[in-house]
């Protein structure tokens, strides 16, 4: 496989400087642009400097889809096949080997690991990237963190890399660690207002790219959407409309949608270079802010929102709401245009609203999140003197958050009236899922159907659609047959109706589509219950809780 020559990222330029505060720190903040090469040149740094002797390099990323895409440019770099040197683990997924150096994981897959191996010895490197998204699980981590460099004080190096955190504020979480500013190149980029909110904000978007695609010189197009629908829906909407435009009138164009769910081999095609006399469209999630970086982008278009996850303690469950970004997302989104030239940026909002009702910063996910899974977590870890209210935090959640989380799982067994985690609770702790899932599948057991439950629960947490987007053509639409209806008894049974009726079709990949279902992800659902039922196997084996089969 041709390798590319590694790019001379700022990065790279301040091997010596980074090197040499690794040498001498156990904990050294690194902050530095989107696209200066933390993600992809760090790691590559240190193995070259021998970091990787004695252990691995683990690097942390909130989203699975950056540890994904991340490690294969890395493998690439090192012209290295994926899975060997350079590897990736994600909840589900995992390529790595033992010859595996460079890791990229989820910041839940090594909260996972640090379950059975609490010292991670392993890794001689630990960098957790990406710590200005401040998901709930990199908090917990830099908090553990906390107490593993002073254990392994001689042989860990923790980095903790960042585009736009306040350095500061983590240094002095650990005492005083150097904090290394690498400066990059951002060119200036001018910034569009709308006069007001658009009452429809795709139809917008779709008017403000063809504008560009008219009449601005080339430079591709990034465009923020809130999540895959809009994004489908923007796709096949701006195709239409640059084909609709006069033959001739403008260079050609290609339009890529990239997101989470994409599968990977679409997620490459953006880190493809245009083909000549073409203007590229990328119709991206907020992964396209900090975690990716596409390279050729001149003009942004900003929508203003984000989709976001909260929870609602009074009710106990979680909700996916499209709000509006902070500030420093929206700077975020803008800086994109700038990083080859000068570039624009067509914000779909007024100043005003940029000014006075974007929040400063994103609040951190651990102040809208359901600690109940990470309290849990923190409980089957067994650390002497921990106090789960008094945990040191970056920023500490509410203590009614916490409270809410000891309550949910108290109800649920996991811990008894002491705060003393309970058997039931550690089997718990062992599942890759959340509490509440956990538990289902522990009472589905005894009461004899842990075989559905386990199908459910697998399909829940594969966190993926069903059902694939409406085709257009009418040929397909007359084939489609119907779905179980669940019986009327919910979702749920519904959910176990439809994978049980693929089952007996052997899996036949034609009765997904002819029930207008997504192949892939009953693939991946099929997949996840298959190392759901792995690991309860295994817990099984130390307790004999679980009685498995069907
Ligand atoms: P940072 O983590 O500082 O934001 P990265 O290390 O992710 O920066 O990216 C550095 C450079 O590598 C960017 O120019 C980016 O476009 C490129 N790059 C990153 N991932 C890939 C990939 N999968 N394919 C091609 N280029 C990539
Ligand atoms: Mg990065």
């Amino acid at each position: 496989m041709p390798s590319p020559s590694p790019p001379v990222l700022p990065i790279s330029e301040h091997e010596d400087e980074i090197v040499a505060a690794v040498d001498t720190n156990p904990v050294v903040v690194v902050i530095g642009e989107t696209g200066s090469g933390k993600s992809t040149q760090l790691s590559q740094i240190l193995h070259r400097r021998g970091y990787t002797r004695r252990g691995a390099i683990a690097v942390t990323q909130p989203r699975r889809v950056a540890a994904v895409s991340v490690s294969r440019r890395v493998a690439q770099e090192l012209g290295v096949p994926l899975g060997d040197e350079v590897g990736y683990a994600i909840r589900f997924e995992d390529r790595t080997s033992e010859r595996t150096c460079i890791k990229y994981l989820t910041d839940g897959v090594l909260l996972r690991e640090s379950l059975s191996n609490p010292d991670l010895k392993q890794y001689s490197v630990i960098i957790l990237d990406e710590a200005h998204e401040r998901s709930l699980n990199t908090d917990i981590l830099l908090g553990l963190m906390k107490r593993l460099v002073k254990d392994r004080a001689s042989d860990l190096k923790v980095l903790i890399t960042s585009a736009t955190l306040d350095g500061l504020k983590v240094s002095e979480f650990f005492s005083g660690c150097p904090v290394l500013n690498i400066p990059g190149t951002l060119f200036p980029v001018e910034k569009f207002y709308s006069t007001e909110r658009p009452t429809n904000y795709i139809e917008s978007s779709l008017r403000t790219a063809i504008d560009i695609h008219a009449k601005e010189p080339p430079g591709d197009v990034l465009i923020f959407m809130t999540g895959k629908d809009d994004i489908d829906k923007m796709v096949s909407k701006l195709e239409e409309r640059i084909q609709n435009l006069e033959e001739g009138s403008c260079m050609d164009a290609l339009v890529l949608p990239l997101h989470g769910s994409l599968p990977p081999e679409l997620q490459v095609r953006v880190f493809a270079p245009a083909p000549p006399n073409c203007r590229r469209f990328i119709v991206a999630t907020n992964v396209a802010e900090t975690s990716l970086t596409v390279d050729g982008v001149v003009f942004v278009i900003d929508c203003g929102y984000v989709k976001q996850r909260q929870y609602n303690p009074s009710s106990g469950m979680y909700s996916l709401d499209v709000v509006q970004i902070s500030r420093v997302q929206a700077d975020q989104r803008a800086g994109r245009a700038g990083r080859t030239r000068p570039g624009k940026c067509y914000r779909l909002y007024p100043m005003s609203i940029y000014q006075k009702e974007f929040l400063e910063a994103t609040v951190p996910e651990i102040q809208r999140s359901s600690l109940a899974g990470s309290v849990l977590y923190l409980k089957s870890l067994n650390l002497p003197d921990i106090n789960i209210l008094k945990f040191d935090f970056l920023d500490p959640p509410s203590r009614e958050s916490l409270e809410d989380a000891l309550r949910q799982l108290y109800l649920i067994d996991a811990i008894d009236e002491n705060g003393q985690i309970t058997d039931v609770g550690r089997i718990m702790a062992e599942l890759p899922l959340e509490p509440s899932l956990s538990r289902t599948l522990i009472e589905a057991n005894e009461l004899g159907c842990l075989s559905q439950a386990l199908t459910v629960a697998a399909i829940l947490s594969a966190e993926i659609t069903l059902r694939s987007t409406r085709s257009k053509d009418m040929e397909g639409k007359r084939k489609r047959q119907e779905l179980p209806d669940g019986s009327g008894w919910g979702d749920h049974i519904q959910l176990l109706q439809i994978f049980e009726s693929w089952d007996q079709t052997g899996y036949d990949p034609r009765w997904c589509s002819d029930h207008d279902l997504q192949v892939r992800g009953m693939k991946l659902s099929k997949d996840v219950r298959n190392q759901l039922c792995q690991i309860i196997q295994k817990i099984a084996k130390g307790a004999p809780i679980f009685c498995t089969g069907r």
